[in-house]
């Protein structure tokens, strides 16, 4: 597997001189660190994610968005065995995003396997520009993902503001 810190570090749960330096001077974070070292010890048990990217984890308020590469994201939603494996690993919900995408493709990542239908910048009545996200279908009480959570996450990942409309709003 690869990993923001070096693999040795990962595998030893430990912080070698340069990889210290790199979250001393912010270019890494703690999150890189910790999401590092947890896919690392489930790789030792499990094949499919020895070959797996970790590009950088950034956490939110509790939420562990992991950047990994778009064939890696596929298989752990094939399986529900390895999702469930790499979200016991953190204290909070994991959010699994290919790394270097678009916004669009962060906002369909977040609410996947829920279809986003549009992504398009709006103007507020007083002036300001937002992004507003239709999803298919309709809200109800058991919609599985967080919406609030959602919109957080966006404007900290990447700084923008998002408005969630529902296809259906009856
Ligand atoms: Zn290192």
């Amino acid at each position: 597997m690869k990993f923001p810190i070096c693999g040795f570090d990962a595998k030893n749960s430990v912080l070698c001189p340069q990889c210290e330096g790199r979250v001393n001077d912010g270019t890494l974070t703690q999150a890189d660190v910790d999401a590092s070292i947890a896919l690392a010890s489930i790789a030792k048990t499990t094949n499919e994610i020895d070959g797996f990217t970790l590009h950088s984890c950034k956490e939110f308020d509790g939420n562990y968005v992991l950047y990994l590469a778009k064939n890696d994201i596929q298989a752990i939603r094939q399986s529900r065995t390895m999702y469930k494996r790499l979200q016991e690993q953190f204290k909070g919900k994991i959010w699994l995003v290919e790394a270097g995408e678009t916004d669009r493709r962060f906002i369909e990542d977040l609410f996947f396997p829920t279809r986003i239908l549009s992504v398009n910048s709006v103007w507020t009545p007083d002036e300001v520009r937002k992004t507003k996200a239709v999803v298919s279908g309709k809200w109800t009480p058991r919609f599985p993902i967080d919406t609030k959570k959602v919109v957080f996450i966006v404007k900290n990942a990447r700084n923008l503001d998002i408005e969630i409309e529902f296809e259906d709003k009856r």
